[in-house]
């Protein structure tokens, strides 16, 4: 028998406990490791709330869940409750699910300004995440800029801009439903250091900011290069450039009937914000692309903001005992491999790129490490405890581990407390998932 921890339950966690299920079979015993007292991640508190259909990928997950050999460990902190060498003495292999859950920090001046967030701080306030439900961010301003071009920004965008209408079936949290619908935002600037053939939005999100209810995207035709370029594209872009060119082209009379302008600033860079303990304002920089980087002209100018979200990626947060690399803000690892018996996986493995799809073979292709690793002897022989040794550490001191039935039980109360139309109303703190296993 092998015994696999997996640290972190979203979509890398889970498609590498599915993969061990297909290489091992029974020899394989999973516990799926998370912080938090509910698992999926990124699913839960990263993917848009008005992205069910991207969330139901958690039914597959849950098919994993349920089998014999996998178990969800929830409400454990790993590198605070139980160390790594802890780890890698009670299981064979453990591997690093854990994402991306930091901000990529601004690092311009007036970024510790108030009202000024990081997407995983905003995304996780929108989506009921514990450690951001509080963030409380003031929308009774009238220019909201979100830094970035790529998927991210586009939904920060699109969430500031729905009506209550458009939420419909969504389950957007309670708190930020509430905010939003009071909010006095009109003009959402997307700013982009680089130009349009140079943006990460991908074609079905981008579309969708051409059928909003209250808004409209408008983009400078003057910012488009000649039409004839987009032809070396490969097709994902020049889909979503040929959407660009049909914002650029919309009318005037169909811009004018929404009240919120959704503003595409391509080749402007931050600078600098400013405002009186609260930003008010951002300065940037214009650019022109050379050798496809940004390179600023010189020429600076200033637009009002009441509210900046900066969506220019995330860093994994670093566990004591797990070499990590600083510049890529991930664990250090050679494809997948820390060291034999350590592994990452995953947005911890390559950082935050690609679709939710992208970790499957991340996930099988770690597993298959992990049986050249037994192969070669590297993990020795099958000894170690696994479970049950968990368990007695985790009795002796005295965890409060939640497993998947637990996380049933919070899930079905989630469920009963859902608005009119929305699939649930998340618990949006950890004293109240737990509380609600009964
Ligand atoms: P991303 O796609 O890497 O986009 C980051 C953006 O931030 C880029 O436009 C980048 O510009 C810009 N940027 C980075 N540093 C900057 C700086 N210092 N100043 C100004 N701009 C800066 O990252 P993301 O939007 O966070 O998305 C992460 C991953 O999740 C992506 O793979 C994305 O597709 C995926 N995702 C998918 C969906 C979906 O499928 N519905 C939804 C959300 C996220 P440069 O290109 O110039 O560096």
């Amino acid at each position: 028998m092998r015994h696999i921890a997996i640290v972190g339950s979203g979509p890398a966690g889970y498609y590498t406990a599915e993969a061990a299920q297909k290489e091992f079979g029974d020899d394989v015993r999973v516990d799926i490791f998370d912080l938090l007292p509910v698992p999926y991640g990124l699913i839960r508190t990263g993917v848009a709330p008005d992205h069910q259909s991207i969330k139901a990928v958690s039914r597959r997950y849950e098919k994993t869940a349920l089998s014999d050999n996998v178990r969800f460990v929830g409400n454990v902190t790993v590198g605070r409750d139980v160390t790594i060498p802890e780890l890698q003495e009670l299981y064979d292999a453990v591997v690093l699910a854990t994402g991306a859950p930091k901000d990529r920090p601004l690092d311009i001046p007036g970024a510790e300004l108030g009202n000024v967030f990081g997407s995983a701080a905003f995304v996780g306030w929108y989506n009921g995440h514990p450690e951001f439900a509080e963030l409380d961010p003031d929308l009774s301003g009238k220019t909201a800029v979100v830094i970035g071009m790529g998927n991210v920004a586009l939904d920060v965008a699109r969430i500031l801009a729905k009506t209550q209408n458009e939420f419909a079936g969504s389950d957007i949290v309670a708190h930020a439903l509430d905010a939003l619908m009071a909010s006095k935002i009109e003009r959402i600037v997307i700013l982009g250091r680089r130009g349009p053939h140079q943006i990460m939005m991908t074609p079905k999100e981008l579309g969708e900011l051409g059928e909003l209810e209250r808004a409209a995207p408008h983009v400078d035709p003057r910012d488009l290069p000649d039409e004839a370029e987009d032809a070396i594209l490969e097709p994902g872009l020049r889909k979503s450039v040929t959407l660009i060119r049909g914002f650029a082209a919309m009318p005037e009379h169909i811009r004018a009937e929404k009240r919120i302008a959704i503003e595409f600033d391509f080749f402007a860079q931050p600078m600098a914000l400013s405002g009186d303990g609260k930003v008010e304002s951002i300065e940037v920089e214009r650019t022109e692309v050379v050798a496809g980087r940004a390179s600023g002209t010189g020429e600076r100018y200033s637009i009002p903001a009441s509210l900046v979200v900066s969506c220019i990626g995330y860093r994994t947060t670093p566990i004591p005992d797990v070499p990590f690399d600083e510049r890529q803000g991930r664990f250090a690892n050679d494809d997948g491999r820390i060291l034999p018996g350590l592994y990452a996986v995953g947005w911890a493995r390559r950082g935050p790129s690609g679709t939710i799809g992208t970790n499957k073979p991340d996930g099988f292709g770690v597993v298959k490490l992990i049986r050249e690793d037994i192969e070669s002897g590297a993990l020795g022989g099958a000894a170690r405890h696994g479970r049950p040794g968990f368990d007695a550490l985790a009795e002796a001191r005295g965890l409060d581990v939640v497993t998947f039935r637990d996380w049933k039980k919070i899930e079905e109360a989630e469920e009963r407390a859902a608005r009119e139309g929305a699939p649930r109303e998340k618990f949006v703190d950890i004293e109240a998932m737990i509380r609600a296993r009964g």
